[in-house]
């Protein structure tokens, strides 16, 4: 008889079926109503059908005047439904983009949505986001012998009116360059060695931190930033070069200024204008990934500027698109869902080498 032994806490990852030869995976995740919508008699008009398949329904009116209900259908990677846990997400998320970077790969897992709609909750909860499952992952994986030549280290910053600041050194101005290498070098970029889960968490949270209280004024939130979290992965052996590298973004909230119900200074549409710049800017690059890469237009803004080796030659991304489920961001919801369905397009097959 064979010894049975206990499951392990990371099952082999071809568990997951899913197919890591896939450039990139675009997944929507459904938020639950809230208190105040539940209240307010809100109903849920984006149900999920499928695993794959989300449904939204939209008011519509006639030129006559008549009102109907016009339905919309897209099919994704996943769907996942309000009951999704973060732990089911991450699973089908970024957990095959941790085993990847594992194997000295580089990876993105992005979250675009319309501000409310669960980025936050999804990415970067100082609790439950998948970078606190991914980093109890991580180090669970580097305590094992075959990894233990291996060390991580992060690096938080925000872009913010296409400017980039240091969320572990006072907000401090960061430039990006390439190495010519097809590296990104954020020159001056803090590298805080971590060794285990909680000191990774409380230096997120000291970042974090410097995210909420940077901003002066009013109008100013997390909303309006882009954050990015980036773990490294460095070999003892080889510690000047990035072994592997993966990405989690909070994108700023994709829906413009005016439909946030502020008033539109001349700051907020500025804001507004640099946040739509850099997330067509992203759309653009990603659609590239499996064209001419080489005219992918990178330089188009800070955002996709310092994703750039994110996404060249044999990286992996993953899109949430995150969407609110009540009548009154229909038009948001379809927004998103259109925005992810071009980046679903791109089905780029790669070179299997890494894996
Ligand atoms: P965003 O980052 O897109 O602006 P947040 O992540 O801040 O949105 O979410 C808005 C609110 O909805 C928060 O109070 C958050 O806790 C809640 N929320 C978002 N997604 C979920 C979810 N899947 N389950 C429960 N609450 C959620």
């Amino acid at each position: 008889l064979r010894e049975t032994k206990n499951v392990s806490f990371n099952p082999p990852i071809q568990n997951t079926g899913i197919d890591l030869h896939q450039k990139i995976r675009v997944c929507v995740r459904k938020r639950p109503l809230s208190r105040k919508e539940l209240n307010m008699g809100e109903k849920d008009i984006a149900p999920v059908t499928g695993p794959h398949t989300v449904l939204v329904k939209a008011p519509r009116t006639k030129i006559d005047m008549t009102r109907f209900t016009e339905q919309y259908s897209f099919t994704f990677d996943d769907a996942f439904d309000c009951t999704s846990t973060n732990e089911q997400i991450y699973n089908r998320t970024a957990r095959p983009l941790v085993d990847y970077m594992l194997q000295g790969g580089k990876a993105t897992c992005f979250a675009y949505g319309q501000t409310g709609s669960g980025k936050t909750y999804t990415m970067l909860d100082l609790q439950h986001g998948l970078y606190v499952l991914a980093a109890k992952d991580i180090f669970n994986r580097l305590g094992q012998k075959k990894y233990s030549h291996l060390t991580a280290s992060i690096g938080f910053y925000e872009i913010y009116q296409n400017k980039l600041y240091d969320l572990l050194n006072q907000r401090k101005g960061l430039v990006p360059r390439n190495d010519g290498n097809n590296n990104v070098v954020i020159a001056g970029l803090t590298e805080v060695p971590v060794k285990d889960v909680n000191r990774l968490m409380h230096t997120f949270e000291f970042g974090s931190q410097a995210r909420m209280t940077g901003k002066t004024g009013a109008n100013n939130n997390s909303s309006r930033s882009h954050a990015v979290l980036q773990v490294l992965i460095k070999s003892v052996d080889k510690p000047s070069a990035i072994y592997g590298k993966l990405s989690f973004i909070d994108l700023a909230g994709s829906e413009r200024g005016a439909d946030r119900g502020e008033e539109t200074s001349t700051t907020t549409r500025r804001e507004g204008a640099e946040i739509n710049k850099s997330l067509l800017a992203l759309k653009e690059c990603i659609r590239a990934l499996d064209q001419d890469q080489k005219h992918a237009p990178f330089r188009g803004s800070k955002l996709t500027q310092v994703l750039r080796d994110s996404f060249i030659g044999d990286s992996r991304t993953c899109m949430i698109a995150t969407i609110s489920p009540n009548m009154s961001n229909s038009e948001h919801t379809l927004n998103t869902l259109r925005y992810a369905d071009r980046v679903k397009e791109i089905k780029g097959e790669s070179d299997p080498r890494l894996l």
